[in-house]
């Protein structure tokens, strides 16, 4: 894998202020794929005086010609579709044709939305005697995961230019590579120098620098739970804007007459997806007490089509965790759920068969799963499935708001009318109705502890923007 040892600051790579490295390492075959420079305080502060002194120019360009601008960095990133692919398949381990469809086109389609955004969206309104301008909120600094690493920096990254920000990325330290990719990308769209920097590091040294920089008006941050926290102290304390998405636990409800096999099929391959790394995962499947050994049976069945497997391979469809870390962490939690009681239908804590060598975790499913246990509270992030039982839809609806995070979820009824009804009482940022399609361009964001703000479409360019009013 291609990597540069330099940070991309003003328009081009520079010599990293130390001389620490990050070595990325292949999840699948926990080979050394390239090394990416461990950026400290001082690299922070030459990409925060970048962004800094390129922002009065783009902050003052005209919406069109940003548009014009995230139009090209959307056709640079589908020029290096493939790399793009490649790499995070490399770094992160995600199967060949996920990486295609997900990790590679949905980043794409995502910067050609704001590149549409930012050539329609009225950036000044009138109200009564005033005028009412929306302003870029200034220099930002944004901190991304690995989970979807592309992603995640191209929903802060092409927002945040379309209101006329200019930006800071700390992206996440298993993949660094793909966030270099984009350095590229944003080079050959011709973006102008400061208005995207990449600062590569560790979250305590580069990302903590780049919350605490007093020159960074806005902290956009991605990631756990906890260090979100820390990042939303830092930023209170300094009075700066804040968004901050963070995990979920997120409950699939199948209602009594909905249709059960589709459910499960679709609740399974959905905490599959990215070997169960995504935070709107829906890891907790309720399913009515009249249904549920039949739901169960057919949970550990759909989970036999996930084999875990080489991800180069087009066939795989689910490839490793990011990291041994990751790995051990969520064996730990398998091996909690037994212990607390939960009954194993399928999968476990060893490493599959044949596949000693890689971080892999086989596609798992719990049963008998109460509400309180451990594996049905906390974020496991890999491929486990709890499947809880409920008496009547207030016991669903009970079970499924009774957790700490607010991300996602998903309802099947019979009827539409019925399904959607539940869903408006779920406190969760976006639920999946009767299996309704993921839409870029619909807010994302969580309610209770999974976050504050939302990305994606015309809500996430709003974050980056604050208003000045002249009266008239
Ligand atoms: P993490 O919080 O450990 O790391 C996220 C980023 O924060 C990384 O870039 C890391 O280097 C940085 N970081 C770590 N410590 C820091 C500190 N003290 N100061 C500043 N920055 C710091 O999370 P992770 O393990 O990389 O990602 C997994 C988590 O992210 C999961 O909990 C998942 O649910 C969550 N997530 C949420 C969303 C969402 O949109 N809500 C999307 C993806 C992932």
């Amino acid at each position: 894998m291609k990597s540069h040892d330099g940070m991309y600051i003003d328009g081009g790579w520079r010599p990293a202020a130390g001389t620490d490295a990050i070595e990325v390492v292949s999840p699948s075959d926990e080979r050394t794929i390239g090394s990416v420079p461990a950026g400290n305080a001082l690299d922070v502060d030459t990409a925060v005086r970048a962004a800094r002194a390129a922002l009065p120019q783009w902050a003052g360009t005209a919406p069109a010609d940003r548009a014009a601008r995230l139009a090209a960095l959307r056709d640079a990133l589908a020029a290096r579709r493939e790399e793009i692919a490649d790499t995070v398949v490399a770094e992160l381990g995600a199967p060949i044709g996920f990486a295609r469809a997900v990790h590679a086109d949905l980043p794409i389609t995502v910067a050609g939305s704001y590149a549409d955004l930012a050539a329609t969206y009225a950036f000044r309104e009138q109200i009564g005697n005033s005028t009412v301008w929306h302003e870029p909120a200034g220099v930002v600094g944004a901190i991304t995961p690995w989970n979807y690493p592309l992603h995640q920096i191209v929903a802060k990254v092409a927002p945040a230019l379309a209101a006329g920000c200019t930006i800071v990325v700390k992206p996440a330290e298993n993949t660094p590579l793909v966030a270099q990719l984009f350095a590229a990308a944003v080079a050959d769209a011709g973006l102008p120098a400061g208005v995207f920097n990449l600062v590569t590091g560790y979250g305590p040294i580069a990302g903590q620098a780049l919350a605490e920089h007093p020159g960074v008006d806005l902290v956009s941050f991605t990631g756990s739970t906890a260090v979100g926290r820390r990042i939303g102290a830092v930023a209170g304390a300094a009075v700066k804007r804040v968004a901050l998405e963070l995990g979920g636990k997120s409950a699939n409800v199948i209602l009594p007459g909905a249709d059960l096999a589709k459910a499960v099929k679709v609740g399974v391959a959905n905490v599959c997806a990215n070997a169960g790394q995504t935070c709107s995962a829906w890891t907790r499947m309720l399913v009515h007490e009249d249904a549920y050994d039949e739901a169960v049976e057919l949970a550990g069945a759909a989970a036999a089509n996930y084999p875990p497997g080489d991800p180069h391979d087009p066939d795989t469809r689910l490839g490793p965790l990011v990291s041994a870390a990751q790995r051990d962490r969520v064996r730990g939690y398998i091996e909690g759920g037994i212990a607390d009681g939960a009954r194993l239908v399928t999968g476990g804590p060893a490493a599959p068969a044949g596949l000693e060598r890689g971080y892999f975790v086989s596609p798992t499913v719990f049963a008998d799963v109460t509400p309180e246990m451990v594996i049905a509270r906390e974020e496991i992030f890999g491929p486990v499935l709890s499947v809880l039982r409920y008496t009547d839809p207030d016991d669903a609806l009970r079970i499924a708001n009774d957790t700490a995070y607010g991300l996602a979820g998903a309802v099947w009824a019979a009827e539409q009318d019925e399904a959607v009804a539940f869903a408006r009482r779920m406190d969760a940022g976006q639920i999946d109705v009767n299996g309704g399609r993921f839409n870029p361009l619909a807010p994302f964001g969580g309610y209770k502890q999974s976050g504050v703000g939302r990305e994606l479409g015309v809500h996430g360019l709003t974050e980056y923007l604050q208003t000045k009013s002249l009266q008239l």
